[in-house]
């Protein structure tokens, strides 16, 4: 049996995959399915482009570049993952620039890799930027948002007596190495898979012996509910820096409409305490989409960190990461749009088995949702 621990995005692919292989496993989850990074995210599929604002393509460009075709072949239900049944939020990702920018960003502009990578557009055939008072560029990345809720429908259907509930608080071991795990339900044997994304750090640090060390980012993401809706935006704001000055996605609850601000608004935020970022975040909206005027009723702060393998520098690592200590295979994506390369690293790593399929009784866990609404 092979046991996945942590029902978030790389956990709930990862089975899947294994799944459509008939490679028996579980997954287990300490609170809600999607619940930890997953739901808290943007849902945007990147293929690297933002991590080349400055029009430079880095090694973590590069590495993610295949991931909105991975991910779109997931949503025709092809391939070994059959997502047909999500939803998205859109098809694309906008990038756009104010006037003020604009000049600063040439390098972007003029670079080819950049411009085989998106599409100039005219804001008149975009409902957000169809206005006089919008005069910077507006750019087409073919890369889809997801909608998360229905993402984490479509694995508990997929994965349906395969998602467990319990925590996992520690390993089962023999002479070293990793046979299975501990939990609040009751033991399990089997190989044991780290997808817990922050809840991995603490679980490797009850083993001896070399195990990766888990950095922590932090954001402060700002959520803005509007007094009256504006046309949807999906995507990023293009600033001097190499990441993005403002990312926005757009959501309904309930009849309202509220705006989900990350990029360098919830990078730098961090550092702020809720009052100083809820101002900067208004002034941030107020400037990023200053033509549609958006009025905004209320702002409230969602702080989340990213849990991710150490590097030396504490930058965000290129790629997903997949290593084995004592037995045990420990990962991170670093990105929701990683899952599916996080499952093709672990895949080749998984010893054949030819046990039968015996579940635990245990509870089945729950659903997550969006934990910022
Ligand atoms: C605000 C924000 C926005 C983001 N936006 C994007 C984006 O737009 N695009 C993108 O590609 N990436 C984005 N990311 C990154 C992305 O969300 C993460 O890389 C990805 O979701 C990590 O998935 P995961 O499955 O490894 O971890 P998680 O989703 O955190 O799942 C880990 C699960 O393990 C469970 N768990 C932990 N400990 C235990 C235990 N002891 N026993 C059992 N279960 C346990 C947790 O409850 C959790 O459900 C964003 C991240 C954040 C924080």
């Amino acid at each position: 049996m092979k046991i996945i621990v942590g029902g978030g995005i790389s956990g709930l692919w990862l089975a899947a995959e294994l799944k459509s292989r008939d490679i028996p496993c579980c997954v287990i989850e300490k609170n809600a399915l999607g619940q930890g990074q997953t739901l808290a995210s943007q849902g945007m599929i990147h293929g690297g482009t933002k991590y080349a604002l400055d029009g430079r393509l880095s090694k973590a460009a590069n590495e993610i570049r295949a991931m909105p075709s991975r991910w779109k072949k997931a949503l025709k239900g092809e391939g070994s993952v059959d997502l047909r049944s999500v939803q998205l939020a859109r098809e694309d990702q906008l990038l756009w620039s104010v006037e003020s920018v604009a000049a600063k960003l040439m390098g972007f502009f003029a670079s080819k890799n950049m411009r085989s990578r998106m599409e100039r557009i005219d804001p008149r055939n975009e409902a957000a930027f169809n206005h006089p008072e919008f005069k910077g560029h507006l750019y087409r990345l073919s890369e889809p948002v997801l909608r998360l809720d229905t993402l984490i429908e479509a694995f508990t259907e997929l994965l349906d007596g395969q998602l467990f509930h319990a925590k996992v608080t520690g390993f089962l071991t023999r002479n070293g190495s990793v046979i299975g795990i501990k939990t609040s339900a009751g033991q399990m044997l089997g190989d044991v898979i780290m997808t817990a994304g922050e809840g991995t750090g603490s679980l490797l640090s009850t083993l001896d012996g070399r195990c990766p060390q888990m950095q922590l980012r932090p954001l402060a993401m700002a959520v803005c509910k509007l007094a009256r809706p504006i046309p949807q935006v999906f995507g990023h704001q293009l600033g001097v820096g190499s990441t993005p000055k403002l990312s926005v996605s757009t959501h309904e609850f309930e009849g309202a409409q509220y705006l989900y601000l990350g990029g360098q608004l919830a990078e730098e935020g961090v550092h702020l305490d809720d009052h100083n970022l809820r101002h900067r975040a208004v002034c941030a909206l107020s400037e990023a989409l200053r033509w549609l005027e958006p009025a905004i009723e209320t702002t409230r702060i969602f702080r989340i960190n990213r849990a991710e393998p150490s590097t030396d520098e504490g930058n965000r690592p290129d790629t997903a990461f997949v290593t084995k200590c004592n037995n045990l295979i420990v990962t991170w994506p670093t990105k929701l749009a990683l899952a599916p390369a996080l499952a093709d690293q672990v895949l080749p790593m998984l010893g054949i088995t030819s046990d039968s399929p015996s579940h635990p009784h245990w509870p089945i866990a729950p659903k997550g949702i969006y934990p910022w609404a």
